[in-house]
């Protein structure tokens, strides 16, 4: 019988730290969330974070099984384990050895990446793509994430500053996006997007509006919410034949809460995606939604130990 290894899996967000204990075949042993506050500063969070990989280490001696390192995807640009910068949502978010920080503390090797990078590794690992070597993965929610898999590996670009699929231009002189750029995908594409433009177009007010709201406006035939999910749709599809004809993967992953509508939502954007797309770049290519869910941030966070 194969061994099994383990691994610490945490998955940092602006409201939550997740956390598990995860083997190496994808299986998720234990699993649990604490909150981050609105207002955590940079200190609270870090505790958060240690607490939740103790309540795994706690669980792992419970069950008898070995730990052989800790992986944790956070927001933000993430090199060699440590957070560079790039997330406006957590306190002073930057300049944060988390590779050094926790190694010392749990006496485990750490590893780090980026959140919306640590999802597509799961997904291309264990979920969607799982036994594809070239994935590209994009995450629809408030903004866009994005990850993309070479030859079976993550692929950030030259210090891991890069993939960030949500900001590329898709409209010329477009409209602003939080980036500082204009006219980028996620400013079109995006769920916060799709709310906006549903918003504006029936006066209703945002804060009374959410993804599920559309979608089932969507599925009452309302004349608005089609004409709306029909834009938002088109632009991701769009987005997504560029990214086709650059990478040729296997499978784009769609995930975020939003991929989950059912399979309607995925068949509306690959109409755009492959009429768009280089039948020559999109020949082996498939759209799929992501299949993990929640799970996707620990277990590819755990997959960065297991994979060294
Ligand atoms: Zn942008």
């Amino acid at each position: 019988m194969k061994k099994e290894r383990y691994a610490v899996g945490v998955d940092l967000g602006g409201t939550f730290v997740k956390y598990a204990l995860v083997s190496d075949s994808g299986e998720i042993l234990f699993t649990g969330k604490l909150p981050v506050g609105m207002n955590a500063t940079r200190e609270d969070t870090l505790r958060t974070i240690q607490k939740s990989i103790q309540h795994v280490v706690d669980e792992s001696i419970e069950k008898g099984v070995k730990l052989q390192g800790i992986g944790i995807g956070s927001p933000g640009i993430v090199y060699n384990g440590v957070v560079l910068g790039g997330a406006d949502n957590l306190d002073r978010w930057e300049n944060i050895d988390l590779a050094g920080i926790y190694s010392k503390e749990f006496d485990l090797p750490v590893f780090a990446d980026n959140d919306a990078n640590v999802m597509g590794m799961g997904e291309a690992t264990f979920g969607a793509a799982k036994g594809c070597s070239d994935v590209v993965f994009i995450t629809v929610g408030t903004g866009i994430g994005g990850a993309i898999i070479i030859n079976g590996q993550l692929y950030g670009g030259y210090k891991n500053r890069g993939t960030e699929l949500g900001h590329v231009t898709i409209k010329y002189d477009g409209i602003d996006c939080n980036c500082g750029g204009r006219g980028c995908l996620e400013a079109y594409a995006s769920t916060g997007a799709l709310i906006q433009q549903y918003a504006k177009k029936t006066n209703k007010d945002i804060a009374d509006l959410d993804g599920h709201y559309i979608i089932r406006k969507f599925k009452e035939n309302e004349p608005e919410a089609v004409d709306c999910m029909k834009n938002h749709t088109r632009y991701l599809g769009q987005g997504i034949a560029g990214f086709i004809n650059i990478f040729a993967p296997q499978k784009v992953v769609v995930g975020g809460g939003i991929s989950e509508a059912g399979q309607f939502y995925i068949d509306m954007i690959k109409e755009t995606a492959f009429r768009y797309a280089m039948p020559d770049c999109s020949v082996n290519t498939d759209v799929v939604a992501a299949t993990l869910g929640n799970n996707a941030g620990c277990l590819g966070a755990a997959m960065l130990v297991f994979r060294g």
